[in-house]
């Protein structure tokens, strides 16, 4: 029987809706047209959801070290281990470390055992690592954690400032939508500012690279213009705390174009025409991400921004206003449930001794925490040096995401009782934990998340749990239960927590607070699991809330909003001789946080296979890198050894390095690893964007490459990295400064094929260091290597094709000796559109052919491009580099 299933995404914060079809054994995923957030589109990512189902690597059952055991005894040990710890140094001595991608019920059940039953708030969430600043500087302006906008303001702007975010890639639904509302209001104006030249700036009329670090500076400067202009908005001042303020240090710190140009390293005439462009229209949208969030003084980026839409009045009306693109699924779900180690449910406030009294009464609790508890960095050093002794880890790998990582795993590996629960057996950070529990993930998963515009949509199952598998709010209240709390965490289903936290938000009415669930207080059954998508606040009613602050009121306690005097700070760490390139960090347009999920798919490990580093070509020149070769990174924390990437769109002086990779795919190109752990001091959010680093050749004495039907373990001692490259075959680039003496011997040990009697074939050039081999089972090849003295290596793709043939044919036998495709046979080069599978050479190709100049008409010949969009920014510089001169 045939059904579908209406879900959300799992991946970015966009939050689409996700129609899932089951047939049978077979699963399809295709867009919700109804749901408002998406409308009908999805990204590479979220189209191939139904790749990742599997239940390879899962972990299917609790674990106390390496014992199976049963959930009595796991969590008994859990409560009981917590319990006493408490019981012997005080509830600061436990902490939660979770995550933006539990859902907001898992979430709630967390943070009120924490903060209202142990009594501390150690709790923190990855979150903390991508968007606490602008949570920060909301709190600041607004008196409340309130994204003021929909996503339907994209549509209704006039001019949409982009910064410090690759839309493109991080949130490419809306990147889509953005591109849409351009075609269809070509009056629509967008500004780019990005160190980077990224994929967004395909659809920019302005990219302004700025210096990194100098934001600050360039919105003080639009500050400063908007004032000279006179364009402040003088009734909706009178609702504006420090303003004169605000306005004289943007004036002193950034007194015209001419210096904000020099200070941000931009040209006069760029500036001049985004100040003229932002002065000139009333309705302007600022997104902001990441790359304003990531730093030591990013909620200062922040109001800067802010400052400047509330000066002019450009909130709270259709088509203007601040923007925060949040990272994860569910990192607002977490924002309003109290997941950071500052805040209460239901957006209530910690240090305040009202909304700790409100939250008690309403908990019925013993004793509520009544400090805020230790932020991510600070909380990895109290367990690094004793003073917190048990940790629970949920769905996060702060092994990989935390900057000095290495410092990380010392302090889980120092911790005295870990516990970790999360979808997967083997992650970094599971690797040092003394309890397992395996959680329910994407598919089995059942409750609510929160997107970038408040919208609140049900992520149903359509799976059963396999094995022992359980949703994260069950394990957290049979600990509670277990640690003596029954009866206050007696959930039979993820709906009692959501009725509870929406009845909180109307708790007490006369607290004034904003965000409300009125209209989701009393949710039966039914109403629970046909919740249609919903923007908070939400009225008694049931309607939603398109935008907020409309009427001019705020949520301080003056009820106004607030401008802050901005002083611009350059990043924690400068470059100097010894470290003289900037490195940034991010994410790539097809892989979503530490891969456990889209490692699963050859499809979206194709686009990029390999962590990288991109260098500009001048930069390159300077420090002897060739395009493809490897190099060692080295920053204040760590150095690793990762791949080249010679590109334009660098500035010179600036480095990137996506963030995804780990000791499960790598070798150990875990960007984090060199980054200081430096934060904001508002915040508590680390310096991903800004760190000093230097680049030098990695010299090694050969480079090579393997392609498996089966899944190698590496314990090869020099340079690895492995990706699903198609089906279930693997791919591992390997390079090493030792050369074993017998190259046969040492191949057969790494494809772990010395059994007798196989298919061997090989073909060895001493004079040039080149040898090649290939195992045939049944004719049909089951893995080959390759090796070579450089990075000139035969084409990868051509290969993985070869396993399609059943039996190998002679020409393709011969050609895979000689390392070339033989006659008739073609190489696509590099996956380029993943929905399709399409090579860049095949593109180029009928570019050349065929005269194509359009990503429509690549489109129409090879599809290309045609499902999520997300590849026609490089379909357009593949078109730009293949043009007749
Ligand atoms: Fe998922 Fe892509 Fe939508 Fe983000 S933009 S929620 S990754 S489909």
């Amino acid at each position: 029987m045939t059904k579908t299933v209406k879900t959300v995404c799992p991946y970015c914060g966009v939050g689409c809706g996700v129609d899932v079809r089951i047939d049978g054994d077979d699963i399809s995923v295709s867009p919700d047209r109804d749901h408002p957030s998406n409308l009908g589109r999805l990204c590479s990512k979220g189209s191939a959801l139904a790749d990742t189902l599997d239940l390879k690597g899962r972990l299917l059952n609790p674990y106390i070290g390496n014992k199976q055991v049963s959930w009595d005894q796991s969590l008994e040990l859990v409560a009981n281990r917590f319990v006493q710890i408490i019981e012997e140094s005080g509830p600061e001595a436990v902490a939660f470390y979770v995550s933006g991608q539990l859902l907001t019920e898992d979430y709630y059940v967390a943070n009120k055992l924490m903060k209202g039953f142990i009594g501390s708030a150690n709790i923190d969430t990855n979150s903390r690592l991508c968007m606490s600043s602008a949570v920060a500087a909301h709190k600041r302006a607004f008196g409340a954690d309130a994204v003021p906008c929909s996503y339907e303001d994209l549509e209704q702007a006039q001019l949409i400032v982009i910064t410090g975010g690759n839309t493109a890639w991080c949130h490419p639904v809306l990147y889509q939508r953005i591109k849409l509302a351009k075609t269809r209001n070509p009056d629509l104006r967008i500004v780019l500012i990005d160190p980077r030249a990224t994929a967004t700036a395909d659809i920019a009329d302005i990219h302004l690279p700025l210096r990194p670090g100098t934001d600050a500076t360039l919105f003080n400067g639009l500050l400063a213009t908007l004032d000279h202009a006179g364009k402040a908005d003088k009734a909706f001042l009178s609702n504006v705390d420090g303003v004169e303020d605000a306005v004289a240090e943007a004036h002193r710190t950034a007194p015209n174009i001419e210096s904000v140009a020099a200070q941000c390293g931009l040209e006069f005439s760029a500036v001049r025409q985004f100040f003229e462009w932002y002065t000139d229209t009333e309705q302007v949208i600022t997104v902001f991400s990441q790359g304003i969030n990531q730093s030591s003084s990013g909620v200062d980026k922040g109001n800067a921004l802010i400052n400047c839409h509330l000066y002019t009045g450009r909130i709270g009306k259709p088509g203007m206003g601040p923007f925060s693109f949040t990272g994860q699924p569910n990192a607002m779900g977490g924002r309003e449930v109290g997941g950071l180690a500052n805040m209460l449910a239901s957006h209530l406030e910690l240090d305040n001794p009202d909304h700790r009294q409100l939250v008690q009464d309403y908990w019925q609790s013993p004793g509520m925490a009544d400090k805020p508890g230790l932020k991510a960095v600070d909380m990895f050093r109290a367990v690094k040096d004793g003073r917190i002794r048990a940790l629970w880890v949920m769905a996060t790998n702060p092994a990989v995401s935390l900057p000095e990582s290495d410092l990380a795993r010392e302090a889980l590996d120092a911790c005295e009782f870990l516990v970790v629960s999360d979808c997967m057996a083997e992650t970094d950070t599971s690797l040092f934990a003394d309890v397992r529990l395996p959680a329910s993930t994407w598919g089995e998963k059942s409750g609510t998340v929160t997107n970038s515009e408040r919208r609140i949509s049900r992520m149903r199952s359509f799976m059963e749990h396999p094995g022992e598998v359980k949703p994260d709010w069950w394990i957290i209240k049979e600990v509670a239960t277990r640690m003596g709390f029954s009866s206050e965490f007696s959930y039979a289903h993820e709906r009692d927590i959501f009725k509870e936290y929406a009845q909180m938000t109307g708790f007490r009415p006369e607290v004034e607070r904003d965000l409300r669930l009125d209209g989701l207080a009393s949710l039966n059954e039914a109403e629970y699991e046909e919740l249609q998508p919903v923007q908070w606040p939400v009225s008694p009613d049931g309607q939603g809330t398109k935008r907020l602050f409309s009427d001019g009121q705020f949520h301080t306690p003056s009820k106004k909003a607030r401008m802050l005097a901005i002083t611009p700070r350059p990043p924690e760490h400068s470059v100097s001789d010894r470290f003289p390139l900037i490195l940034n960090t991010g994410r790539v347009r097809d892989h979503w946080h530490t891969l456990t999920r889209t490692g699963k798919s050859a499809r979206l490990s194709a686009h990029t296979y390999e962590p990288y580093v991109e260098v500009h070509p001048g930069d390159a020149l300077i420090y002897g890198l060739k395009d493809d070769s490897l190099a060692e990174l080295s920053g204040h924390a760590g150095s690793f050894v990762v791949r080249i990437r010679i590109s334009e769109s660098q500035q010179p002086g600036c480095v990137f390095v996506p963030m995804h990779w780990n000791n499960q795919f790598s070798s150990g190109s875990r960007v984090n690893r060199v980054l200081l752990s430096t934060t904001d001091p508002v915040s508590g959010q680390p310096e991903f964007k800004q760190n000093p680093v230097s680049l030098e050749p990695w010299q090694p004495k050969w480079h090579g490459f393997m392609l498996s039907r089966r899944e190698l373990s590496m314990d090869h001692g020099g340079y690895w990295n492995r990706s699903l490259a198609a089906g279930d075959i693997w791919r591992y680039e390997l390079a090493c400064k030792t050369a074993p003496d017998d190259w046969t011997d040492y191949s057969r040990k790494l494809l772990c094929t010395t059994d007798e009697g196989v298919n061997w074939i090989e073909y060895l050039d001493s004079s040039s260091g080149r040898y090649r081999a290939a195992r045939l089972v049944d004719g049909q090849l089951e893995s080959c290597i390759f090796i070579g003295p450089d990075h000139e290596l035969p084409p990868r793709e051509w290969l993985i094709g070869l396993f399609e043939q059943d039996p190998l044919d002679d020409v393709s036998r011969r050609s895979l000796l000689s390392g070339k495709p033989g006659a008739g046979q073609k190489d696509a080069g590099a996956v380029v559109c993943s929905c399709f599978g399409v090579g860049i050479n095949t593109i180029v190709d009928a570019i050349r052919t065929q005269g194509l100049v359009t990503p429509e008409a690549i489109g129409e010949a090879l599809q290309a491009g045609t499902n999520c969009g997300s590849c026609v920014p490089e379909l357009k510089s593949i078109i730009a580099a293949n043009q007749p001169a």
